[in-house]
């Protein structure tokens, strides 16, 4: 990292807990990648104290992230929400423009860049199927219609946030399953696993993809040191299938972007990234 110095930009990212979060390590090995002169730092906050530090960095040349659980309240307090944070109601990255705060949800290009590099394309004609109904699930859904997917299915425990979901982003091309038996001998290209199950290595799978006829890919946007317990049983039926490290570097990637205005080194953070959950696996 260059020097620290009275113009070094000053950037955060705010949640509760963020001790674990890997954005510093991507972030500040982008930063010196680029020769940009900024810092990255994680700090742990409440919903108050976040709209206080979002304000105050915004207008002092500083910016950041926003993670769970405050990716909403943060939507609320901007001035300048750009269209992904309205379609999606969550804001996870912000920044200052001429005396008013901005935002984006970096979540959306971070799952459209993603998908590409995964499955080489957009994601064009194909039927989907979708675990859960929280943010990554909007942001996700919102990548999905834009792309011109056939249909989506989605499938989530509170069936009640599904169907808000549906009708807040899908249109025609999105339905909601009742129950896991809607979704018996269903046929998807794609599958992605946005619920909270497989950040604790005792949780149990998010879906069992035996009940289906068909699934020709798997992405699990929960990543972890190694890959998650719904990717190693993906490959074992062999589904190809990536976890939730490569969204991350890309979501990082798109909020580098708005933050200096220039193409994020990505193949510095994926390795920074690599690095990071070799050391935390082997810890
Ligand atoms: P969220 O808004 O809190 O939503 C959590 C989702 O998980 C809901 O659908 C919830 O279902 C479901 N869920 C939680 N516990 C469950 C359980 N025991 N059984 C079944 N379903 C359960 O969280 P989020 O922001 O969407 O994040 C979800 C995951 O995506 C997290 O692991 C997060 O780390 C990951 N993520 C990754 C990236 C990336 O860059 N790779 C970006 C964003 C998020 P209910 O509605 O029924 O509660």
């Amino acid at each position: 990292m260059s020097a620290l110095t009275a113009r070094t930009r000053v950037f955060t990212i705010l949640g509760n807990p963020v001790e674990h979060s890997l954005s510093p390590v991507i972030q500040n090995a982008a930063f010196q990648e680029a020769q940009v002169d900024g810092v990255y730092v994680a700090l742990r906050c409440d919903a108050e104290q976040m709209v206080g530090f979002m304000s105050g960095l915004g207008r002092s040349g500083g910016a950041g992230n926003v993670t769970l659980p405050h990716k909403e309240k943060a939507a609320s307090v901007l001035d300048k929400p750009l269209e992904a944070v309205r379609r999606t109601g969550a804001c996870n990255t912000f920044w200052g423009e001429s005396g008013k705060l901005c935002g984006d949800n970096t979540d959306v290009e971070g799952f459209r860049r993603a998908q590409r590099h995964f499955l080489g394309g957009a994601a064009t004609g194909y039927r989907v199927l979708l675990l859960g109904a929280g943010g990554a699930a909007r942001a996700a859904l919102v990548s999905l219609i834009d792309d011109g997917v056939q249909d989506v299915l989605i499938l989530n425990r509170t069936v009640e946030r599904a169907r808000a979901v549906a009708r807040r982003i899908g249109g025609d091309r999105v339905r909601v399953a009742e129950s896991h038996s809607d979704v018996d001998d269903g046929e998807f290209d794609l599958v992605v696993n946005t619920t909270r199950l497989g950040l604790h290595s005792d949780d149990e799978l998010p879906f069992d993809l035996e009940r289906l006829s068909r699934a020709d890919a798997v992405m699990d946007l929960v990543y972890g040191p190694s890959a998650t317990a719904f990717v190693a049983a993906s490959k074992r039926l062999g589904i190809p299938a990536v976890d939730g490290g490569e969204m991350l570097v890309h979501q990082g990637a798109a909020a580098f972007e708005r933050w200096w205005g220039e193409e994020a080194p990505i193949d510095a953070m994926r390795q920074a990234l690599e690095a990071a959950r070799s050391s935390q696996a082997g810890a």
